[in-house]
């Protein structure tokens, strides 16, 4: 008899197995394939990597502007390629080494819930039964498609193809602007692809700050992307080499579409059904505080689970939260206000807590404070001046969302993200001074701005 019996070895699962090791409980991992998930496998590790290789080509196409003369860079899809695998490998390796090494029992084979434990079928068809005193579900999540794009893994794709693909290609439609979108016709953009991006809804990014949304859309522009917004694609047309895809009264030939239009929960055959366990449209209900499905001893975390945002740090927290209960009977929620979101397109987008548009329809008063990075100076350096703070404030309250675009966004949102968390007033957190000169000095700036006195 086990702790706990984790099915699914991404962040979500395999995050739940390496904290359990603090509580001293035993537990035992059920995963189809390799352990490490979307994430790891195909999804943010990778995609990160490829975004980094567009990073690398665009400073050395870039350089002259710094003063260092070089030849034009040109593209080894290929070896890119394979530092991509040698990425994956790498933490995929190092994170079965860690799993091994705090004692997790690993069984590799497709896992469902049956009653008082996880019956786990391996490839040759041969069932076990693992007993368990709570469960944890991590299935996650597979990519969405829409009528008439059929993945063919060739002409139509998912990001789980693109990821993979072994040569560049000339000309990509990209459908739906979210994250994964977005990030892909960055990335190919800046290595030199011809792109479409075409997004049903009337911004990109839809759900970020529109004035985000639209330095991005600007960034894009420039960098050649074909951006449309508030179309819809009709039927592809796949009778020639290449593949046609209608939009509007229009229409664009492309060598390959990526249908970027969503994630869907996998939920159907781990045995929710037949425990009674309540799901709404296949993403599973949980007591947010401890995780737990309507079957008090199974719990479910990341990607399947209903009304919470699908990324790797979310499955992480819940994982935590999933744990600390099983093992003590506190509990140690998700702070769910103050999630870090980033966009890794080049330049990044960055939000934490809630949007002016949120705060409004959630009857807030509030004050707002904009501003950009042309003056500062880390932003004149580095030649990307595009960028722009947003912090949303309670009126005379704490701050309650931030916004930032700018190349290293991701990195510097957290200082806001304690701000949210935390509710500090904005003169609280602008009495703080920052470095300089420092790209988050346009944080500090916002901040003095936001508490009503100004600096540059
Ligand atoms: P998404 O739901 O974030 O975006 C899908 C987009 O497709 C939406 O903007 C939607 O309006 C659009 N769309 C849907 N149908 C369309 C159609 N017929 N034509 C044109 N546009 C259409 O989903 P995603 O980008 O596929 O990402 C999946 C999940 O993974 C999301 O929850 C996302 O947040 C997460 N993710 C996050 C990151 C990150 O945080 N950096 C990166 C990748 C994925």
């Amino acid at each position: 008899m086990h702790d706990v019996v984790i099915i699914g070895g991404g962040p979500g699962g395999y995050a739940a197995a390496l904290y359990a090791h603090n509580f001293g409980l035993s537990v035992a991992l059920v995963e189809k394939e390799r352990v490490g998930g979307t994430c790891l496998i195909r999804g943010c590790i990778p995609a990160k990597t490829w975004l980094e290789t567009a990073s690398v080509y665009q400073t050395v196409a870039r350089s002259e502007e710094f003063g260092v003369r070089s030849t034009p860079p040109t593209l080894d899809w290929p070896a890119a390629l394979a530092r991509k695998n040698q990425v994956v490998e790498g933490l995929v390796n190092g994170l079965s080494g860690l799993l091994k090494s705090r004692g997790v029992e690993i069984h590799t084979g497709v896992g469902r819930l049956v009653s008082g434990g996880v019956e786990v079928t391996g490839s040759d068809g041969s069932k076990t039964t693992l007993q368990a005193k709570a469960t944890v579900v991590a299935t996650g999540s597979v990519p969405r498609s829409i009528p008439g794009y059929d993945i063919d893994g060739i002409r139509i794709v998912t990001s789980d193809q693109a990821l993979d693909w072994e040569r560049q290609p000339r000309r990509v439609a990209v459908i739906g602007a979210g994250a994964i979108g977005a990030e892909f016709a960055s990335m190919l953009a800046d290595v030199g692809s011809e792109v479409y991006l075409f997004e049903a809804l009337d911004q990109i990014i839809p759900g970020m700050e529109p004035a985000a949304a639209k330095t991005l859309g600007r960034a894009f522009r420039k960098k050649g992307i074909k951006v449309k917004t508030g179309v819809q694609v009709g039927a592809p047309n796949l009778s020639g080499p290449s593949v046609v895809v209608p939009v509007g009264n229009e229409s664009v030939e492309v060598d390959v579409v990526l249908v970027a239009v969503g994630r869907a929960p996998v939920t159907e055959d781990v045995g929710l059904d037949a425990m009674g366990i309540a799901t709404d449209r296949g993403f599973v209900e949980v007591n947010r505080e401890t995780m737990q499905t309507t079957d008090p001893s199974v719990y479910a975390v990341g990607d399947i689970v209903a009304g919470t945002p699908q990324l790797a740090h979310v499955a992480f927290g819940e994982a935590i939260a999933a744990i600390t209960y099983i093992a003590t009977g506190a509990v140690a929620p998700v702070d769910y206000r103050a999630i870090p979101m980033i966009v890794y397109t080049h330049p990044e987008a960055a939000s934490v807590g809630l949007t002016e548009a949120q705060a409004i329809e959630r009857g807030i008063e509030i004050e707002v404070t904009d501003h950009g990075m042309r003056g500062v100076g880390r932003a004149i350096i580095h030649g990307e001046t595009g960028g722009m703070v947003k912090i949303v404030a309670e009126k005379d309250g704490p701050i309650i969302g931030a916004t930032v675009v700018d190349p290293i966004a991701g990195e510097i949102i957290h200082e806001l993200m304690y701000a949210v968390g935390w509710e500090a007033l904005p003169a609280e957190a602008a009495a703080f001074i920052h470095a300089h000169p420092t790209i988050s000095e346009g944080i500090g700036e916002t901040l003095l701005a936001a508490a009503g006195r100004p600096l540059h």
